[in-house]
């Protein structure tokens, strides 16, 4: 291993540590791990280096210029606005902390590659509980419909929602080989006559590189991108549309995976809303009021606040992170786990009409539609409930102990 300490030329104010810390493994591929360096500049601290180590020897000049550059693209330029608590459960904070590691000597999480887990029961029977909970509710409050979308989404999609350049770090391109006899046979050959001590993934990578081609599809970072797709060019035939979806979404993380918070595959139950710029708002709106009432049904410690995405090598990054949390675009509801620290279960946003827009969606009175959507990432909701009521279901509600159970001895009678 490899340590250095790369010095900022601009100092970070400790505000802007966490916008930091969230985009340094994007910087560069060689950084194994890393560590903020604060100093005092008078009576405050602020982040002055960062002290990075890499596997192999690597070019500090160049690392230090990279960091540099974000930090002068992407983190200062930040306007500070406070986040803002709309709201708090009423449940006190107890979490288990040895939660992830018994679900791993139980069998219940089951590594599978970098960001990649498998789960056993009880913990699927909680999620399914948790996502037909949330899928009721968004049928009983708004008459949304279930969808099932594809895993893979063409990328000019992406394009055209603006995901594509504001979030380069997530993709997860889906590549195949050139459709030619010579591309097949070459790759074949290739991996065939790697040099035995070479490690397979090199050698495919290079086989890659050489007979591959982007497929025209990338694999889903979200769900709703395929709504606003499925409604490109129409007008809609009523103030409000909503539809529901449940999907397997990829972003890559990088090294910030971590346990069943961060995964580069993970679940996303969406509600969508197209409509008119009030129904939109008063949909988000009163659906948040359902999922604080869900919240309280479960027992679980947690609150609201305003949020924003982690944007990216865009020259509008700390534009559009100011306007999200000025116009308080996305609430994010925060489940505490293990070491004091929170996790964001579930994103509610509004968009204005910039989808509308992007994707020539109008209302029934031929305006631009408005869109928002409500995102629930499953794998970290059930991982906070769990980190809260342990994995035992006779410790859990019991609403959802008789559900899990009863789903299991159906399961188990097939
Ligand atoms: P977002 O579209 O970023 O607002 O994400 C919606 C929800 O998906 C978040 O609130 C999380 O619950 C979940 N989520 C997002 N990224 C991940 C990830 N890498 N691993 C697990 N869950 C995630
Ligand atoms: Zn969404």
């Amino acid at each position: 291993m490899h340590q250095y300490t790369v010095p900022l030329s601009q100092k970070v104010p400790l505000r802007l540590a966490g916008e930091l810390s969230k985009r340094v493994f994007f910087v560069s591929e060689d950084i194994e791990s890393f560590e903020l360096v604060e100093e005092k500049e008078g009576e405050t601290a602020v982040v002055c280096a960062v002290r990075v180590t890499t596997r192999a020897p690597s070019d500090t000049v160049q690392m230090r210029s990279m960091l540099n550059q974000l930090v002068s693209d992407d983190i200062l330029p930040q306007r500070s606005v406070m986040e803002h608590r709309i709201w708090q459960s009423s449940h006190p904070v107890t979490t288990h902390d040895d939660t992830f590691d018994r679900m791993l000597d139980q069998g219940i999480a089951i590594p599978s590659g970098e960001g990649q887990l498998g789960f056993g029961d009880p913990f699927t029977g909680l999620v399914a509980h948790l996502d037909e909970v949330f899928r009721a509710a968004a049928q009983r409050s708004f008459g949304a419909l279930e969808h099932r979308y594809p895993s893979l989404i063409p990328t000019g999609v992406l394009a055209r929602s603006g995901y594509l350049t504001s979030f380069p770090q997530f993709l997860m391109f889906a590549g195949r080989l050139h459709g030619e006899l010579d591309s097949y046979k070459g790759f074949v050959k290739q991996v065939s006559d790697r040099d035995s001590a070479e490690d397979t993934d090199a050698a495919v990578s290079r086989a890659l590189a050489d007979h591959s081609t982007h497929s025209g599809y990338t694999l889903s970072p979200a769900v709703c991108y395929h709504v606003y797709e499925q409604h490109a060019g129409k007008s809609l035939d009523a103030d409000l549309v909503s539809v529901t979806a449940r999907g397997t979404c990829f972003r890559h993380e990088s090294r910030y995976h971590r346990s069943l918070e961060r995964l580069w595959e993970f679940t996303m139950r969406e509600v969508v809303f197209i409509g008119s710029e009030n129904r939109v708002a008063e949909a988000r709106n009163s659906f948040m009021q359902d999922v604080f009432a869900i919240v309280e049904e479960l027992g679980l410690a947690g609150h609201v606040e305003t949020a924003s995405d982690p944007f990216f090598c865009d020259a509008k990054t700390a534009e559009k992170i100011w306007t999200q949390r000025l116009m308080q675009l996305k609430y994010e509801l925060l489940l505490p786990v293990p070491g004091g620290r929170s996790v964001a279960a579930v994103s509610f946003n509004t968009h204005g009409s910039s989808l509308g827009e992007a994707f020539s969606i109008r209302t029934p009175d031929r305006e631009i539609a408005h869109t928002g959507c409500v995102a629930f990432g499953l794998e970290r909701f059930a991982y906070a409930f769990v980190c809260q009521h342990g994995l035992d279901p006779a410790g859990w509600p019991d609403a959802v102990s008789r559900s899990v159970q009863s789903s299991g001895a159906t399961e188990a009678s097939r």
